[in-house]
């Protein structure tokens, strides 16, 4: 026994071609286990890496060994562990692939691994017998007896290594045909592939089959198995998507934090995201009562304690919390809040998900500055509307009252030119006047704040009593609807309607008695009025130009007006909520259409 570490190096060659893999195994081992996180299939993975070392270290010693006694030293100590590769790759071949429902069933787990534990009792029980032969290259090789018992374990190993090529070549084929990781199961396949066959080959058909010496190269071959693995992890993200890793992979991507706690508050998992948003790494909180790091205001403190109390009634809430960070600052976040269970489903703490709102706030208020700069202006700007024009009316009424005063006291000494000019400046002062006029009508719709409830059927009755000298001279037809009833601003819904049937009638085409329609649409939030006529229409392209300011689309000679009353009705329909729009096919006719909210927002009453 004192003597098993006296090796002798002269036999470096073979040495060498079972310990440079072993490294590379050692190796591949090292920065799979550090770059992996904890789960099911990658541990089994692991499992299986450390297994292939322990193989390859008995290849390695073997070859330094002096006497048969010392390779059979070794032997005995490491070889019953080397009986778990091939159940293990099988394990990780299921876990891998599709198959890894298999794995939820007690019987597969058996199967696999029952028989490697019978032989690894049956190897240390003496029972299972080999030779050590001293070969001239090898310089040992240990072949098992041919006896039925390493027979039957040969077979079962080759057995087992054939079933777990079968499931890696399905899932490499189902994978590609899918179209999606198929490189890196083509990969683990390959790498799988390779020594199993080579394994089997060499160690279990030549000496058993074929009577033939055994060639142990079977470590040499690992090595490919290495480097399958590598490129499948670096390139082709080997785990990465699996479904462990998912979940890992999930919570310390998203962007909210998430904390675990038990009910005293006590930290039990924090995520990336948690601590990024509060400064503080995960061991300044595991552990922890969590609320007294990150909680200074007694009020948020108290509103945690309540919520504390009712997750452990099974109730879950969302509340609004500010965290104070490591380096002091706040932040505000919304924060969904739910018992934790475990496996067997006992109410075991806290699962808390916080969404940092700093950012929505600061945009919130940002928008609400903003808005109430535009009300702001908005308003200096109507103010300014109507000042200038009420303003403007006093200079305008002293040149219109000078001009008629001049024509009156001098009409005689005037020539007709004189006369002419004069009767321009009138014309021009009247328009004028009438623009003002129109314009302070503008600035004063909304000025009003008193809504009430309007019948329109009535209302509009009244206004077409109100134009009835002009449906007289044009002979227009209007037929209305039984109209329903609305919210909003009597005066401006009437004058709305007005402009509209004026206009309807208005720009009718000659010789062509108009046609007026009025009817409306419920919708469930709102109302669809519309006016429709058989006038001259509109061209597509002036379909928004109408609706502005003193935009017309005739000249004062072809149809009168200051191009105000679409521009009334347009503010009179936003004042209340509503769109107003207009279809129209030019030469046919137009339908004017607005709508009006059922219910007025608060704002507005
Ligand atoms: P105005 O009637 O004083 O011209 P409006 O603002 O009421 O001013 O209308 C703007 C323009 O829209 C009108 O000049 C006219 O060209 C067009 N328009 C309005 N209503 C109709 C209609 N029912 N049919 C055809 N064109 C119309």
């Amino acid at each position: 026994m004192n003597n098993i570490f006296h090796f002798e190096f002269s036999y470096w060659q073979p040495f060498l071609l079972a310990f440079i893999p072993l490294l590379i195994n050692l190796g591949v081992f090292t920065y799979v286990f550090l770059r992996l996180p904890r789960s099911g299939t990658n541990s089994i993975f692991i499992v299986f890496i450390i297994q292939l070392c322990i193989w390859q270290a008995i290849d390695s010693v073997v070859r330094l060994c002096q006497t048969e006694e010392q390779v059979s030293i070794w032997y005995n100590m490491l070889s019953p562990f080397i009986n778990l590769v091939t159940p293990l790759s099988l394990h990780f071949a299921l876990a891998f692939s599709e198959n890894r429902k298999l794995l939820k069933k007690p019987l597969v787990h058996f199967l696999i691994y029952a028989p490697a534990l019978f032989f690894i009792i049956a190897n240390i029980g003496g029972f299972i017998t080999y030779t050590i032969h001293s070969s001239e290259f090898w310089r040992w090789t240990v072949v098992f007896n041919d006896e039925p018992l390493p027979s039957v374990n040969a077979y079962w190993v080759s057995l087992l290594a054939l079933i777990t090529l079968i499931i890696f070549i399905q899932n490499t084929i189902r994978l590609k045909l899918n179209n999606s990781n198929g490189r890196q199961a083509l990969l683990v396949a390959v790498g799988f592939g390779i020594p199993t066959i080579q394994g089997v080959t060499t160690e279990v058909i030549f000496p058993n089959i074929l009577n033939m010496e055994l060639i142990p190269l079977t470590s040499t071959f690992m090595s490919v198995f290495s480097a399958c693995v590598i490129v499948a992890f670096k390139k082709y993200k080997l785990f990465s998507y699996s479904p462990q890793f998912a979940w890992s992979g999930i919570i310390n991507n998203m962007r909210e934090g998430v904390l675990i706690s038990d009910y005293d508050g006590r930290v039990k998992f924090v995520n990336k995201s948690f601590c990024e948003m509060t400064g503080y790494n995960a061991y300044e909180l595991l552990g922890k009562i969590g609320y007294e790091k990150y909680i200074d205001n007694a009020h948020y403190r108290q509103h945690v304690l309540e919520a504390i109390e009712r997750r452990k009634k099974m109730i879950s809430d969302r509340y609004q919390l500010k965290l104070r960070k490591k380096n002091g600052e706040s932040i505000f976040c919304e924060v969904s809040d739910s018992p934790y269970l475990d496996k067997n489903g006992n109410n075991i703490g806290s699962l808390v998900i916080f969404t940092d709102l700093t950012y929505r706030k600061n945009t919130e208020n940002r928008l609400m500055h903003y808005t109430h700069q535009l009300e702001n202006k908005n308003q200096i700007l109507e103010q300014f509307v109507y000042i200038a024009s009420h303003d403007l009316q006093e200079p305008l009424r002293t040149v219109s009252g000078f001009v008629e005063l001049f024509e009156r006291k001098y009409s005689d000494t005037l020539d007709d030119n004189a006369k002419i000019y004069l009767s321009y400046i009138h014309g021009a002062t009247d328009r004028m006047q009438f623009l003002i006029k129109d314009l302070l009508d503008y600035s004063r719709i909304g000025r009003k704040t008193d809504t009430e409830l309007i019948e329109c059927e009535l209302l509009v009755k009244e206004v077409i009593e109100d134009i009835g000298k002009l449906t007289a001279e044009t002979k227009a037809k209007i037929k209305i609807e039984a109209l329903p009833e609305i919210h909003g601003f009597r005066t401006e819904i009437k004058l709305l309607f007005q402009n509209l049937i004026v206009n309807a009638i208005k720009f009718r085409k000659k010789e062509t008695i108009p046609e007026i329609s009025i009817s409306y649409i419920d919708q469930p939030e709102h109302i669809i009025f519309n006016i429709t006529d058989n006038g001259i229409g509109i061209e597509p392209e002036f379909k928004t130009k109408i609706f502005e300011v003193f935009q017309r689309l005739h000249s004062r000679t072809e149809f009168e007006g200051n191009g105000i009353g679409l521009a009334h009705c347009k503010k009179i329909v936003e004042l209340h909520g509503g769109l107003i729009g207009v279809d129209s096919t030019p030469g046919k006719g137009s339908r004017f259409y607005f709508t009006l909210p059922k219910k007025i927002k608060d704002e507005q009453n």
